[in-house]
């Protein structure tokens, strides 16, 4: 039973996260089941990782393949699968050369590092300052933490890393105000997923691209949650018609297993050396492997259009539902990664869900988020709204 597990894990496992109440045991397609065999329809995807679902076929075949060919080598040899994702990526995203590290906080902290270097060689040392945004995730490490515009993830970790500021996002005249002659970064998440889903007005990636270009700064975008078509291209940023100088991935990229990346292109790609920067574990075969066979699905499965198609009708039915239901506050997002505001707390709503088999986050304190496989059916979503739509009815209203 699950209360044994909740026992055994607090005695051998820190703190640092809130205890689950479940343990699942068991993934298939866009279902998990727990260790009493409860089921559920898994509508946060492991935080916007498992895209194709739990378990999909060619993952498990990939994987397996690959674990019984070579699992490990470091960087001191070349492996094939690496090269294959490099190209794989270069193709989806032109002129991109890439580095492979194991989340995404450390494809970020890659890319800060890149950034520095590549404007110490070419201006120097003074040019160092990142700019990031309020509200911003950008992971645990501590320039990814530094540059993680929310002080509730900071505090108690000072002093961290110098030469970050941050600037309200969307708000294109104060990144203008703040993006000097001593910024090497502009880092930015194409729509902020841990602040709640928050989409930027249109226009605003574009002029920060066209700023960065202006004043010798770096364009970084975090496509950590955003990125491998979760939004319904395979990077947020092309809905702009834009093109970072660099970006960011992890999240889906592995299929489930560990696995980042980050891509640079023109003069960014020349910032690192030999002996720059290192991962003992990044672009390990087997991730890679599973990397390739993740982007080989979204292909052959034509997943990018089904999460356009499913993504504007999800958003729909829940208009609908918020137009019935005063305690929907709002909709929000982009492909399948979708936000709804109440007026109640999210938390009871999301362990109300939970009860009834259905796994949901409540990503702010009134904010719900959605983030399920790509595999997901809209029969299986009429479901989560009809049980939704009852829970809101049954809650007290705030
Ligand atoms: N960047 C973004 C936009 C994220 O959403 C996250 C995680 O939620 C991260 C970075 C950190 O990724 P990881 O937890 O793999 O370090």
């Amino acid at each position: 039973m699950s209360e044994g597990w909740l026992e055994r894990a607090s005695k051998v496992l820190l703190d640092n996260y809130f205890p689950p109440r479940l343990t699942l045991v068991r993934g298939e397609g866009c279902r998990v089941y727990d260790d009493a065999g409860r089921s559920y329809l898994d509508l946060i995807g492991g935080i916007a990782v498992t895209t194709l679902g739990h378990c999909h076929p060619a993952l498990v075949h990939a994987i397996r393949e690959q674990c019984g060919t070579l699992m490990h080598v470091s960087n001191l040899y070349r492996n094939t699968p690496s090269v294959r994702l490099a190209e794989a990526l270069a193709a989806r995203v032109p002129g991109t050369r890439a580095f492979f590290c194991n989340s995404g906080a450390e494809a970020n902290e890659a890319a800060i590092k890149l950034a520095r270097r590549h404007a110490s060689t070419r201006f120097g040392a003074a040019r160092h300052a990142v700019v990031s945004a309020e509200g911003s995730f950008h992971g645990r490490t501590f320039a990814a933490l530094t540059a993680t515009g929310q002080p509730k993830y900071r505090e108690g970790f000072e002093p961290l890393v110098p030469g970050f500021r941050y600037v309200p996002y969307g708000d294109l005249a104060a990144l203008e105000a703040a993006v000097g002659d001593d910024v090497c970064a502009v880092l930015l998440e194409p729509i902020q997923g841990e602040s709640g889903v928050r989409v930027p007005p249109p226009g605003y990636l574009a002029g920060a691209a066209r700023l960065c270009a202006d004043r010798g700064a770096l364009l970084v975008l975090d496509e950590v949650q955003t990125g491998l078509g979760r939004t319904g291209t395979f990077l947020a940023c092309e809905a702009e018609g834009i093109l970072p100088d660099v970006v960011t991935l992890s999240k889906s990229l592995g299929g489930g297993l560990a696995l980042g990346a980050m891509l640079a292109r023109g003069e960014a790609a020349q910032a690192f050396v030999p002996g720059s920067h290192a991962s003992t574990f990044g672009g390990n075969p087997v991730s890679c492997a599973a990397a390739l066979a993740l982007l080989k699905t979204l292909d052959s499965d034509n997943l990018l259009s089904r999460v356009r198609e499913t993504g504007e009708w999800l958003q729909g039915e829940l208009r609908e539902l918020a137009a019935r239901q005063p305690k929907i506050a709002g909709v929000r997002g982009r492909g399948l990664l979708v936000a709804i505001d109440l007026t109640v707390p999210a938390k009871p709503v999301m362990l109300a869900a939970e009860e009834r088999g259905f796994l949901i986050n409540a990503v702010q304190e009134q904010t719900l988020r959605l983030a399920p496989p790509f595999v997901v059916t809209k029969n299986e979503l009429r479901s989560f709204l009809a049980a939704l739509e009852q829970i809101l009815e049954s809650t007290a209203p705030a």
